[in-house]
């Protein structure tokens, strides 16, 4: 690392994290906020970011609540524009807001399927942008896509997401091998089934007992795990790290046969 890019990741950084208030993005804020790091919790759910915003700060972090929509363009730009008026700098970025709409390949209405790309990998691009230009500046910067492991293997229902998440594995190495050069590296963490609102809402008992079965350390992550893995690739100790998807799955793509 050059002199001038270890000074500025040494000071003060600013991350975003997108949908970062609640699920494995609060958990994301949280740990970040803990490393130090001043963590804009970007969020639709602008509730649960101060409720947030206000945990971390008991803790002795710094965080802010940001309103952010990644479906919207418009609300993206805003976003950044605020954090570059008040913070002059964007260090990490967690491309982390997602949205699951479970549908069969035959059955796949054409509004699900746009509405999770735009979410999901639109997204992510122009979040990306922003933030790389910002990094640029300073000639260092860590993205974190959160990804899934339907990225990599399909799965039943889900030809939305799942398409959306191997596309953000093809976003995540196009940012990787461009912004190399700038002092910017960028990976996926793909998680495994964990414990969240989402997979509250849309996981079935049937979907539960297939990843019981399915998952060698036969249960569900925590945020806190994802998290860990995600504040890792932030730091200084990932710096020759970029283009990867990192799977933290309990053993998930790993697998064959687990019972014979
Ligand atoms: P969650 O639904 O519990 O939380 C998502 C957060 O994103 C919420 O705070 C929500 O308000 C916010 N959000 C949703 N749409 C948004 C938008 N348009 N703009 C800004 N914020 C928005 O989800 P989660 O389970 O914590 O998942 C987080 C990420 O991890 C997603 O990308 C998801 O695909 C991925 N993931 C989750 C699992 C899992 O098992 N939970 C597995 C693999 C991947």
């Amino acid at each position: 690392m050059k002199d001038s890019s270890l000074k500025s990741a040494t000071q003060a950084r600013v991350a975003v994290v997108t949908g970062g208030a609640n699920g494995i993005g609060a958990a994301i804020s949280s740990c970040l906020a803990a490393d130090g790091i001043t963590v804009a919790v970007a969020d639709l759910d602008l509730d649960a970011a101060q409720a947030l915003v206000l945990d971390i700060r008991k803790q002795g972090g710094n965080a802010f609540a940001l309103p952010l929509d990644v479906s919207d363009a418009g609300s993206i730009k805003h976003a950044f524009d605020t954090v570059e008026r008040a913070h002059a700098r964007c260090d990490i970025l967690v491309n982390n807001a997602g949205i699951a709409g479970v549908a069969s390949f035959v059955e796949c209405p054409l509004e699900i399927w746009e509405r999770v790309q735009k979410v999901n990998v639109t997204g992510p691009m122009l979040c990306g942008q922003y933030a790389a230009r910002l990094m640029a500046r300073h000639g260092w910067g860590r993205i974190v896509n959160i990804g899934s492991i339907s990225g990599v293997r399909a799965g039943t229902g889900r030809t939305a997401y799942g398409t959306s998440k191997a596309a953000l594995i093809g976003l995540t190495r196009q940012m990787a091998i461009e912004l190399a050069e700038q002092g910017i590296t960028a990976n996926c963490v793909a998680p495994g089934p964990i414990q969240t609102p989402l997979t509250h809402a849309h996981h079935s008992a049937e979907t539960r007992e297939s990843y019981r079965r399915t998952v060698p350390m036969r249960r569900y992550g925590t945020p806190r795990e994802i998290a860990e893995m995600t504040a890792f690739l932030c730091s200084v100790h990932a710096s020759y790290i970029t283009g990867q998807v990192l799977a933290v799955d309990g053993g998930f793509l790993a697998a064959g046969i687990l019972e014979v």
